[in-house]
């Protein structure tokens, strides 16, 4: 990648993709493909995802972790995933039975799954049972009850606990948590009641134990604290796996840097092996966000401008809180550059808008972008390959966008843009 002639606000080149490029205009490429040409093929809004990358996340998880490794599907998903998933041998964790079909439908063997979810309908573990999924990770007491009408043989099962510990992006909280809809309560004692139910059982093999401690965690130190945790709560307790779910955090913005995949499973590997949390058993981690986020980004079309002198210059995208809730719904900051000339200077800010009837609709509130920003060009946020496509939505009716994967042999379309019979097809 050149990273030439840029002064202060260089390129944030981290937040990339691994195969992405610029040209000598300072275009920006995707293994090679210029976002022009993909733009005007594809149109916009369009998610353009590093396919490769997305393997070599997951092989590098592979690789330096002696345990298993479930893709958390809410993350991203669809068939192409699901086949990335099945054709690198990764166990996935879904949360529905419609994340289970998209999995069976990309060729995920069903063995490999593990069904979460603190409200499982009967029906979702009707159908689960059915597929011979491999492992149904219990929430509630209410769920065994339906589980024990379901089960006709002993069915493998895990139990979610709340261990009373959450960790925040910087910090790691030890009180307060155990107010949680997931999972069985540790400090009330429901963990241990439903872990000898299920064991008791004979309709049940209780054979893992489940513990998420949140999201876009970037301090190692908060794996480590629950490997411990949970090595002292589950001392005596067998079962063959230990679940420790997801969370790794990512850089969002220029100025983040988040642990590698590499160092985070270091971390658990080693802390799981001091603490003898993974003695006789196998730890599970879940990553969702840390395989895909990066992967991933997002181009827009710049339609309005506007500028409020003394107030604020809004710059709006044809796109907006339909394919990327996460600023209204966490505040979360995004970067955005203007993709065909990632080497001009971006030194004005700009608010950039969605296209919805919602004053908050905001893709990056605070955004940095070349002054003579024009209509017609083609903005592109980082970033957005998790938590942007699986929470989309056709608010305003608005049709989602496509996505494509992009590797070194050209680009393919994995999921089509909607047209406007999709908006009516199930109305009657
Ligand atoms: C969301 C979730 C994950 C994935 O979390 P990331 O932060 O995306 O890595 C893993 N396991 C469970 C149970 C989850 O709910």
């Amino acid at each position: 990648m050149d990273s030439s002639s840029h002064g202060p606000r260089a390129v944030p080149w981290h937040l990339f993709p691994d195969g992405a490029g610029v040209d000598s205009r300072g275009e920006l490429l995707i293994h090679g493909l210029s976002v022009t040409e993909l733009a005007q093929e594809m149109a916009t809004p369009l998610f353009v995802y590093d396919e490769q990358q997305i393997r070599s996340r997951f092989q590098e998880a592979k690789k330096n972790f002696s345990g298993k490794i479930a893709y958390a599907a809410k993350a991203f998903f669809c068939k192409a995933m699901a086949e990335i998933v099945a054709d690198e041998e990764i166990h996935l964790d879904a949360a529905s039975m419609g994340e289970i079909y998209v999995a069976l439908s990309g060729g995920v063997d069903p063995s490999k799954i593990v069904f979460h979810g603190n409200n499982k309908s009967l029906t979702e573990l009707r159908f689960a049972v059915e597929q011979k999924v491999g492992l149904i990770v219990v929430d509630s007491f209410d769920e065994i009850e339906r589980l024990e009408k379901l089960a006709t043989f002993p069915l493998r099962v895990g139990v979610r606990i709340t261990p009373g510990i959450e960790a925040h992006t910087h910090e790691f909280i030890r009180t307060g948590q155990d107010d949680s809809k997931f999972g069985f309560n540790v400090q009330n004692g429901d963990a241990a009641t439903a872990i000898s139910m299920l064991s008791r059982s004979p309709k049940f093999d209780m054979i893992a134990v489940h513990a998420h401690i949140g999201s876009q965690i970037f301090s190692l130190s908060s794996f480590r604290q629950e490997v411990e945790v949970l090595s002292t709560f589950l001392a005596g307790v067998e079962v063959e796996d230990v679940i420790l779910g997801g969370g790794l955090g990512v850089a969002y913005l220029r100025d983040e840097r988040a642990p590698s995949i590499k160092e985070w499973v270091q971390v658990i590997d080693d802390a799981g092996r001091r603490s003898g949390l993974s003695k006789g058993r196998s730890l599970v981690i879940e990553p969702g966000r840390s395989i895909v986020a990066t992967a991933g980004l997002t181009l827009y079309e710049v339609g309005t401008i506007k500028r409020i002198p003394g107030v604020r210059d809004y710059i709006s995208v044809d796109g907006g809180m339909s394919d990327n809730p996460r600023p209204v719904l966490y505040g979360s900051g995004y970067e955005a550059l203007a993709a065909k000339r990632l080497f001009d200077s971006h030194d004005t800010r700009f608010s950039v808008a969605g296209k919805h009837c919602e004053s908050g609709d905001v893709v990056v509130r605070d955004a940095k972008l070349p002054s003579d920003i024009s209509v017609g060009e083609l903005i592109v946020t980082p970033v957005t390959g998790a938590y942007g496509f699986s929470m989309s939505s056709n608010y305003n009716k608005v049709t989602r966008p496509a996505v494509i994967f992009v590797d070194q042999s050209g680009y393919r379309v994995v999921v089509r843009r909607e047209t406007l019979e999709d908006l009516v097809r199930n109305d009657i």
